[in-house]
């Protein structure tokens, strides 16, 4: 088969990575994809959101499946666009990433299944919101309600806090269309899991759960980034809590979307906190999680291209899926001043010494046959062991083999595992 990925960051490396070693795959392209991924698919200067040149460039390869992995393209319907050409792809239909796209959509569809999530309101309105927002008490939580990069969420400490972010996103409008509706939701505390799933539409086939450090410093300090590393299997969280999120969450969240008409087909992600009063959703992806996929797709025995045509098929209850009982740790390699701004072209060397950890680049690219930064999020570095301790050891051996100026990253990626 001829399959194109679409996307370019990290965890785009992983599931080109993933298919490549899928023996029915005679070709992959991925699009634009960076530095790293050029090992393994040809890239095609083509960007997310060009559904025209991606349609035709599928026609013109023969292309017999397109994977859409990031969320913009989603959102907008670039599944739907393939459908209407006759062109196979793998992801959810704009009906169904909306659970994504529309932190309004979900809270409202959790709201309506009696889905465990933070207490909450929704305005698309300034005034009323900040009429709500003053009734209430700090710690609380202010969302855009659309797309934001990672951004568009404020964990407010103070009501100065929650008030400024919810000027920014109503009457600065900071994310544009985004923003024109907002979510306030009651702070809840716990640790947090990502649990990500395979959905077929009603068949629900949980991956391996995982963690995220979003804070940029050690110990959770500092600014949310986008992931600075990640870890799989959580050893402390015990399976009858993933069970219960499977139960209360994930699938009747999978049959709610059905009932609603949007059935959703591809990569379900829940952002789930584990709360003194049980597990509550904090939000959903309609896609793979960046740098989650860094450590779950390592762990994955089964051919990846076997379980999206079996989505596709309808038939993922019947498809076997098996995991390792490997640890995986991945540890995000930044760029100097991320997630501020931060300088791009910076050489990166020692990429050649890493001697056991698999690399995945999030933001590289490639000038005059060097490689170079290219992004806040440069390198994930997945180490793979026995054990979390194994796996962390190989992670940071080889993150000490590869430099560039003002290489930073946490320290203490899967700590809360040993502690
Ligand atoms: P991303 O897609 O980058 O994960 P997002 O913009 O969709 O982010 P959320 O996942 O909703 O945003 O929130 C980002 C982070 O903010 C969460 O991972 C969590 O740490 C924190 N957060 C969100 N909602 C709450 C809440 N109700 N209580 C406490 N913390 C929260």
């Amino acid at each position: 088969m001829r399959v194109l990925v679409i996307g370019r960051g990290g965890r785009e490396h992983a599931i080109v990575w993933a298919l490549s070693k899928s023996p029915k795959i005679s070709k992959l392209f991925c699009a634009p994809g960076n530095g790293g991924i050029a090992g393994l698919a040809e890239c095609v200067p083509i960007t997310e959101l060009q559904f025209d040149e991606i349609s035709t460039f599928a026609k013109e390869q023969a292309i017999d499946l397109v994977m859409v992995a990031p969320d913009d393209p989603l959102a907008a319907g670039l599944v739907d666009h393939l459908e209407s050409k006759g062109i196979e792809a793998f992801g959810p239909r704009a009906n169904a990433a909306i659970i994504e796209g529309s932190k309004v959509f979900m809270k409202e569809l959790l709201k309506k299944y009696s889905i465990p999530t933070a207490a909450y309101e929704s305005f698309d309105s300034y005034e009323p919101a900040l009429a709500y927002l003053r009734s209430q008490t700090a710690p609380i939580v202010i969302k855009a309600d659309g797309l934001a990069a990672g951004k568009g969420v404020t964990v407010a400490q103070t009501m100065e806090e929650a008030e400024a972010a919810l000027n920014d996103i109503m009457v600065d409008q900071v994310f544009g269309k985004s923003g024109a509706s907002v979510v306030i939701e009651e702070f809840l505390t716990g640790q947090e899991m990502s649990l990500l799933a395979f959905v077929d539409g009603s068949t629900v086939r949980l991956m391996v759960p995982s963690q995220d450090h979003k804070p940029v410093f050690d110990n959770d300090k500092g600014p949310n980034t986008g992931g600075m590393g990640t870890y799989s299997p959580l050893p402390h969280i015990h399976e009858s809590i993933v069970q219960e999120a499977l139960k209360n969450i994930v699938q009747p969240t999978a049959d709610a979307m059905v009932a609603e008409g949007r059935p959703f087909k591809g990569v379900l992600y829940a952002g789930l906190i584990l709360t003194p009063n049980g597990v509550k959703t904090i939000e959903f992806n309609a896609r793979f999680g960046d740098p989650e996929t860094q450590v779950i797709l390592p762990r994955l025995k089964t051919d990846l291209l076997d379980i999206f045509l079996a989505i596709n098929n309808g038939t993922l209850a019947e498809q076997p899926i098996e995991w390792s009982e490997d640890a995986a740790v991945c540890v995000i390699v930044a760029s100097p001043g991320y997630p501020a701004a931060y300088p791009k072209g910076l050489p990166i060397t020692g990429l050649d010494q890493v001697q056991d950890s698999l690399v995945f680049h999030a933001g590289t690219a490639i000038e005059d046959g060097q490689i170079v930064t290219n992004g806040g999020r440069v390198l994930g570095i997945t180490g793979i062991g026995k054990d979390i301790i194994e796996a962390r050891q190989k992670a940071y051996a080889d993150l000490d083999r590869i430099h560039f100026d003002g290489k930073h990253y946490r320290t203490d990626i899967a700590m809360k595992a040993l502690k």
